[in-house]
């Protein structure tokens, strides 16, 4: 672990990079969380005037430097308050591309974190000279015990309680050999003792969390950091019989080999743990974007870097605040700790999307890159974890079905209670528990107004069908010339190539009382017809129509209900509510349409 690693990971410096032309290219999450909403400004317009001209003139020094070089400016800055912060500025040119690497520190830092930094790079500069993977930290002052091992960017707790606590659940679990229980428990005394250098070997399954039996040898050395004891310690995976230490033994166990995170067994392992700790924890799921479509244009091989690239963003925007799992292809699981508030957490998301959005410029050109994500917070949406990922898979849904590239945190107000139902129940069930009161009232209250004043409501009323049911677009043919009568959203330019949908039989043959769904037009029977030519050119992946009828019940309208996503199904509700809504719209124009007569 590097100095800096150290440092950021205490003070979470503001780190981006930007081309010369000063866009932003790519930024953590202190950066996004300085910025807020401001992502898209130049760092320019938030530089203290009287500063400007300096970091003019160090961005212009900084383009002729070698790589490696870095220089640095103290300028002050606008931050979301409207209050100026000062900053130290470290600009570095990126090797080889016209990239400039800039990093913010805040220089108000106080003295006491600068001592606790102090004192960690002292235990870190120990740990260098320990040789291993898994070390563990223990203060006799608060009876802390920390286990953890360190990948190449993250330190992974195993445990980090009170060593009591700790000694009864391995005790409890049997996770020591019953013959090694002296031995483990002679290490936990000279722990608690804090007493001198000292080796310890018995056998447990402390490391594999119940799985694998090993064998260990535990190394402890009580060390003293600025008046302060502490015993500190490395803790190898020793074959039983040989007594050889195993190298790579965690990795083996916890981590996936393409993208160097968490495999799913660990990174839930981690989660169950930090969420059984009531600290506050977010749960949040990413899943790339049409990734199917990255690895079909741009083959295995570079989807598969698209897959590292993803979570090597992931990493470095988590740093030491949490850990980022695989747990499928182009899915990824992360347990966020100490995030502060909401807004703290949407910076987190962000800066997540928008790195992702920035991966491989070179090689996708315009179809950047993207992910969604689904986040759920501990203590605020459930205590238990597999609800929490239950809904922060619901709120991914969301953002899937919201067009993608984007991240939803589940909020109850918005998107409904969510109610817990068991494995076996059918997805449409719990997506149904997703619409939320306030919408369905409200489409219903629009719904009366329309059989009241007539069709002129329903502009309003296809922004909110629209907006309950997440679909992208909605029309309405209607009357002898097959005019559009109303459409959501009102400026979406209608060629109106869909009306030889009434001149198609074979297509109208395949509407039951008068309703046809198509959940992927990618499987669509008839993919030589006009129709699905027409619905690929709009790039429509799933659809509802609804066949409006004049009095003598001979076909006069449509109405088409449009979506750029794929649905496993539409919702029994969603399907439902179509069909009341189009009836009520049929008999509101067919009155509308005798009246003008
Ligand atoms: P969506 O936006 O709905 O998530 O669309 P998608 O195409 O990403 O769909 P989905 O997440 O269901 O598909 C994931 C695909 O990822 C399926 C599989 O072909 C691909 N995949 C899974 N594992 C790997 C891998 O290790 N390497 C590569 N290159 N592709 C993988
Ligand atoms: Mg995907």
């Amino acid at each position: 672990m590097s100095e800096l690693n150290v440092y950021t990971s205490i003070y979470p410096a503001a780190k981006f990079t930007f081309s010369l032309t000063l866009t932003l290219q790519e930024a953590n999450s202190a950066m996004f969380r300085f910025l807020g909403e401001r992502q898209y400004s130049s760092l320019y317009k938030i530089v203290r005037e009287d500063d400007l001209e300096r970091l003019q003139n160090a961005v212009e020094k900084c383009k002729r430097l070698s790589p490696g070089e870095e220089i640095d400016e103290c300028i002050q800055m606008l931050n979301q308050q409207g209050e100026y912060e000062k900053f130290i500025v470290i600009l570095q040119k990126y090797e080889g591309i016209d990239y400039i690497y800039l990093e913010l520190r805040n220089v108000s830092s106080d003295e006491r974190e600068i001592k606790e930094l102090k004192r960690r790079l002292a235990i870190f500069e120990d740990y260098l000279t320990l040789n291993g993977k898994a070390y563990f930290l223990y203060s006799p002052e608060d009876d802390k015990f920390h286990l953890f091992w360190m990948d190449y960017s993250q330190m992974v707790d195993i445990c980090n309680q009170p060593l009591q606590e700790w000694r009864r659940q391995v005790a409890e679990k049997q996770y020591v050999a019953e013959k090694d229980m002296v031995a483990f428990e002679s290490f936990c005394n000279a722990l608690s003792r804090a007493s001198s250098e000292q080796t310890f070997v018995f056998s447990g399954k402390i490391l594999s969390y119940g799985d694998n039996m090993d064998g260990y040898k535990v190394q402890m050395i009580p060390r003293e950091y600025q008046g302060k004891k502490l015993v500190l310690g490395v803790w190898a995976v020793v074959n039983i019989r040989t007594g050889e230490e195993v190298r790579d033994y965690l990795e083996g166990t916890f981590v996936d080999s393409l993208t160097k995170t968490l495999n799913k067994k660990a990174i839930t392992e981690y989660a169950l743990r930090n969420v059984k700790t009531g600290n506050q924890a977010a749960v949040i799921i990413v899943d790339l974007d049409y990734f199917k479509n990255v690895n079909d244009t741009y083959g295995h091989l570079f989807g598969d870097q698209v897959i590292k690239g993803a979570s090597d963003v992931m990493k470095s925007v988590v740093g030491s605040s949490g850990m980022v799992g695989r747990i499928g292809g182009d899915e990824f699981l992360i347990i966020l700790k100490d995030y502060g508030d909401e807004p703290g957490l949407r910076s987190y998301l962000r800066s997540i999307k928008a790195n992702i959005n920035m991966l491989f410029p070179e090689r996708v050109g315009e179809n950047r890159l993207s992910c969604s994500i689904g986040a759920a917070q501990c203590g605020v949406d459930s205590n238990d974890y597999s609800e929490l990922f239950r809904i922060a898979d619901k709120a991914l849904y969301i953002a899937k079905q919201k067009g993608r590239n984007r991240f939803v945190i589940y909020d109850v107000r918005k998107h409904g209670q969510f109610h817990m139902t068991d494995e076996s129940t059918d997805m449409t069930e719990i997506r149904d528990s997703f619409y939320s009161e306030k919408d369905l009232s409200r489409l219903n209250k629009l719904l009366s107004q329309m059989v009241l004043r007539g069709s002129g409501c329903l502009p309003e009323l296809l922004e909110q069908l629209a907006h309950t049911m997440m679909i992208d677009r909605i029309v309405i043919f209607w009357g002898e010339g097959r005019n559009v009568k109303a459409q959501y959203p009102a400026d979406d330019v209608w060629n109106q190539e869909e009306r030889h949908i009434f001149e198609d039989e074979d297509y109208l043959s395949l509407f039951k009382d008068d309703l046809l769904i198509c959940t992927n037009t990618n499987y669509m029977e008839f993919s030589q017809s006009r129709v699905y030519s027409t619905l690929q050119k709009r790039k429509v992946l799933s659809y509802m129509q609804f066949l409006l009828r004049d009095n003598e019940g001979r076909i006069c309208g449509m109405v088409s209900l449009e979506a750029c996503m794929n649905r496993n199904s539409f919702p029994k509700l969603a399907v439902q509510l179509f069909g009341n809504m189009c009836r009520i719209v049929n008999a509101v124009l067919i009155q509308e349409l005798a009246l003008d007569k």
